[in-house]
Formats: structure tokens, C-alpha cells, sequence
């Protein structure tokens, strides 16, 4: 539940934030000042930040417009690549990595081998022939039942059962 929640904010936010009419025209980063070597090493950078979910933005948004970059994991906006690498150092950052890679691992899990199903299926019986009930205590029980039977027959009469 409190997942769903999150989420659910983290978008409305999100939509708050690049709203279309809180954005400035022009480029976020104005390519054609950069030479060709800053050119590359932008890219490169990105490509790295691309994999922390880190991406470069379409448009300025109005409040923030220094804002170049934006963590879709965190939902923060960010200046620069130097503030984006601090960014994924910090904690909460790797926190959402990790609970991505977690989610990503859980939903590609391979379904249970048929050795891996008789390996369970094993350790259930011997739960059951540890803890479960023997042969004597279901017999004990059932004897119980019918004393109580019997009880209750005797003091409430006409009950039909
Ligand atoms: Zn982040």
C-alpha cells in the first residue's frame, strides 16, 4: 500500500513539474556551443547516467531553470552531470536502484525446475511428520468429539445434529 501511494504522488509531481505551460523555450543544453571532444563526453556521460534512470531534459521547466537533468527514480531534477553523479551516490538514490533491480529480478524469476518443486514438496512432509498430527492424535480428538457429542446430547435435548 504504501508503494502504491508513493507512486501515485511521485507521478502527480512529476506532471506538475514538466507541465507544459511551466516551460522555457530553447534547448536545455545548447549543443552547437560545445566542441565536438564535449560533444562526445556529454554523450558518453549520459549514456552512463541513462543507466541510473538519470536523463537529460526536454525543456527548461520555468521553476527550475537550471535544472538539465531529472532522477525518474527519485524524481528530483538535477543541474548538471557533476551533480548527477553526486546524486547517484547518495543514499536514497541507491535505495531506488536497489528496489528497481529488485522488482526487475522478482518478475524475470524462471518458474520452478520439476527437482526444485520435489526438493519443497519433500520439506513440507517433513514439517508435517515433525509437527503435523499422528494417527494417536487424531484418534484422541475424535474420541473427544463424541464425549462432547454425547454431553451435549444429554443437556440439550431435541437438537438435531
Ligand atoms: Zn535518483
Amino acid at each position: 500500500v504504501k508503494k502504491l501511494k508513493k507512486t501515485r504522488r511521485s507521478r502527480r509531481t512529476r506532471k506538475d513539474e514538466y507541465d507544459h505551460d511551466d516551460e522555457v523555450d530553447g534547448p536545455v543544453i545548447d549543443e552547437s556551443q560545445l566542441s565536438a571532444k564535449e560533444l562526445l563526453g556529454l554523450q558518453q556521460a549520459e549514456e552512463r547516467l541513462k543507466r541510473d534512470c538519470i536523463y537529460r531534459l526536454k525543456k527548461q521547466p520555468r521553476n527550475y531553470p537550471s535544472a538539465k537533468y531529472a532522477c525518474k527514480l527519485c524524481d528530483v531534477l538535477i543541474e548538471s552531470v557533476a551533480f548527477a553523479h553526486k546524486h547517484i551516490k547518495e543514499k536514497r538514490h541507491k535505495k531506488s536502484i536497489k528496489e528497481k533491480q529488485e522488482e526487475q529480478m522478482l518478475s524475470t524469476l524462471p518458474p520452478p525446475t520439476a527437482s526444485q518443486i520435489k526438493a519443497i514438496g519433500v520439506a513440507i512432509e517433513n514439517v508435517v511428520q515433525e509437527f503435523g498430527l499422528s494417527n494417536e492424535d487424531l484418534e484422541e480428538r475424535l474420541n473427544i468429539k463424541t464425549v462432547m457429542e454425547g454431553v451435549l446430547h444429554q443437556k440439550l435435548p431435541g437438537i438435531v445434529w
